[in-house]
């Protein structure tokens, strides 16, 4: 089994120079005193915990999966030590505000890190992903007394946080949820339903687990303007604010499923288990929100975080592997066979994985400053802005980024041939990891609904406008050397300026449905070309490049703009031919 590296290199390359984190700092409000070596210093870190505590425990915690016993949940072996050393050691409450315990750090380097620990153990990493995600609403639209009672115990990590929305009959339309809230004394309320696929919502890591559930009041509006956010504690807070009485809610079972076996996913039963709302009634959807939004963005850099482990143990047995011999002659003449690197094809998949996931961790990054900039940007006019473009890009990094994930993971098995379809060198768990990433916070199809519907066809396509100004008006201002990128990008955006006019103009009640994935596939490819031209031209600025690194940048970029940028070309073909050909009667499928 190959071992894990944090790609620490290409990050630092990333933050240094392509987005320097240090200058944007300045740009924001409140980040005057951080500093260039303190950075290094966590990314660093970050690194050591996650090749040291956490990758060890990925093919274990796979293999031996999370047990239920008489309504208790264990982790697998390792995984309640682990969570320990890495609550202490902060790493819950990096992006954490300072006034709940928090380092208060920027989401650009916070990101980084959450790559690190999802492609280190994405299983475990699903247990502060929840939890801050949790964090996040409660600081959004929680009371006082509900963010100094419990933000600070979730952010250090003691207490963690689950998000229970799903019913066995309402998954994508939560519309249909039957949990139910009755108020009770004392502001409090009695929450009474099940749940089921809760990540992480019964284990043995933390002292306590705080839900934060959907339910509808009694008096409720029929769909999904009915829906109201609580929050419900596994054990009661004392007078003290420590874990008290426990609550009545358990875990009736969990999951046997095909991938993330190291996690718990949970039936969560509530029996007028003790509750507080969070936000206004019946608006809790829209509290809940601001944590899916969250989770979708962490999901699209779970899947870059799989698929980086993926190219790691490709690229080293590609390199490692003889089979056959060079199209253009013997490479290891003194040896039976040449290495299978040497095969074209080989290549074709290593690089299409290369540029996936560097161009992928670049966009989560590019994507990272904007949320920074929603935040903590030091006008209205900047925050808006940023706003605009975190709503645009959240489904892509969703979506794209997983969908291309699990290509590059199932790429990945592929260069092992028959050693990547058994499990002795891990390619097979990162395909199997990697795939609930296109389903859970929303399947991609919806996301990309989300992308050509809400987002596209709703504001005429205002959104991506500007979004595509901001790419022209780089593309204008690059270096003449870069020009077969710069025809690339102009033509790929022509098509895409063509296909959302067509979203926009159409009157088929199908047509969006039927563009939605193709058209969210296209934003992806122009958002990576986008990443690609950035790196290519900080690479030609350098001029010589002696660092392998810098100079496997140029030569990726070259092979996006020529291998899969043309791919644009025919998802515009998909989307201009329209829904007819989607008409068929239902017996005739
Ligand atoms: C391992 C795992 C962990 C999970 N963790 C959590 C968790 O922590 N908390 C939680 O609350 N949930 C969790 N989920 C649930 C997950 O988010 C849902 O499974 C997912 O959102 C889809 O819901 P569904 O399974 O009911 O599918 P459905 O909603 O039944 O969808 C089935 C298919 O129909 C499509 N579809 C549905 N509606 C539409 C529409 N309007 N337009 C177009 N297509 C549509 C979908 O895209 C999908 O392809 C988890 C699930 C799994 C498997």
């Amino acid at each position: 089994m190959p071992d894990y590296k944090a790609p620490l290199e290409d990050i630092q390359y990333l933050l240094r120079d392509v987005f320097p984190l240090m200058p944007f700092c300045q740009e924001l409000e409140g980040f005057d005193d951080v500093d260039e070596d303190t950075c290094d210093a966590i990314l660093g870190e970050a690194a050591r915990v996650c090749d040291q505590l956490l990758a060890p425990l990925d093919a274990s915690g796979d293999a031996q999966g999370a047990r239920f016993e008489d309504g208790d949940v264990f982790s697998p072996p390792g995984f309640r030590e682990a969570y320990q050393t890495f609550a202490e050691g902060g790493w819950v409450g990096l992006g954490g505000p300072e006034a709940y315990g928090g380092m208060g750090l920027p989401k650009t380097l916070v990101s980084a890190v959450e790559e690190m620990i999802q492609g280190a153990n994405m299983a475990f990493g699903l247990a502060p992903m929840l939890t801050v995600g949790a964090c996040l609403a409660i600081q959004a639209h929680g009371s006082d007394e509900l963010k100094s009672r419990y933000l600070p115990k979730m952010y250090s990590g003691e207490w963690s946080g689950a998000m229970d929305l799903t019913e066995a009959h309402a998954g994508t339309d939560l519309g249909l949820m039957r949990t139910r809230a009755e108020p009770d004394a004392d502001g409090r309320y009695r929450i009474t339903g099940s749940k089921i696929f809760i990540t992480w919502g019964e284990h043995d890591m933390a002292e306590n687990i705080v839900h934060l559930v959907l339910a509808k009041l009694p008096d409720a509006p029929a769909g999904s303007r009915g829906i109201s956010l609580f929050l419900v504690p596994k054990f009661l807070p004392d007078e003290q604010g420590e874990k008290g009485e426990r609550n009545t809610l358990s875990c009736g079972s969990i999951e046997h499923k095909m991938g993330i076996h190291g996690s718990a996913t949970c039936v969560m039963n509530f029996d007028g288990a003790t509750g507080w709302l969070v936000g206004e009634p019946h608006k809790g959807l829209a509290c809940m929100f601001t944590m899916m939004n969250y989770e979708r963005l962490v999901v699209g850099i779970q899947g870059i975080g799989v698929a980086e482990a993926s190219y790691q143990g490709a690229r080293d047995y590609a390199l490692e592997r003889v089979q056959g011999r060079a199209a253009g002659g013997a490479r290891n003449k003194d040896a039976s066979a040449d290495p299978i690197v040497v095969h074209a094809d080989v290549r074709r998949m290593l690089l299409e994985m290369k540029t996936l996931v560097e161009g992928g961790r670049a966009f989560y990054l590019y994507v990272a400053q904007w949320l920074d900039r929603a935040r903590y940007g030091s006008t209205a006019e900047q925050r808006e802005e940023a706003e605009r473009r975190v709503a645009l890009l959240t489904p892509v990094v969703k979506a794209f980024l997983t969908d291309r994930a699990f290509d590059a993971c199932v790429l990945g098995q592929q260069v092992l041939g028959g050693h990547g379809y058994i499990r002795e060198w891990g390619q097979e768990q990162h395909v199997r990891d990697a795939r609930i990433t296109q389903i859970y916070e929303g399947t991609n199809g919806i996301q990309a609904m989300d992308l050509a519907g809400r987002k596209t066809r709703a504001c005429q396509g205002a959104l991506i406008a500007e979004y595509l100004d901001e790419i022209r008006a780089a593309l204008s201002d690059t270096p003449e050397d870069l020009g077969y990128a710069v025809s690339a990008m102009k033509a790929a955006i022509v098509q895409l300026e063509r296909c959302t006019e067509a979203i926009v103009a159409s009157d088929h009640d199908d047509f969006v449905g039927a563009a939605a994935v193709d058209y969210l596939d296209m934003v992806g490819y122009v958002s990576l070309g986008y990443m690609w031209m950035k790196v290519a031209r900080v690479e030609a600025e350098r001029g010589e490049a002696e660092v392998p690194l810098h100079r496997g940048k140029r030569r990726a970029a070259k092979f996006y703009f020529q291998k899969m940028m043309p791919l644009t070309e025919s998802l515009a073909q998909r989307i201009l031919a329209g829904a007819e050909a989607l008409e068929i009667p239902d017996e005739e499928l």
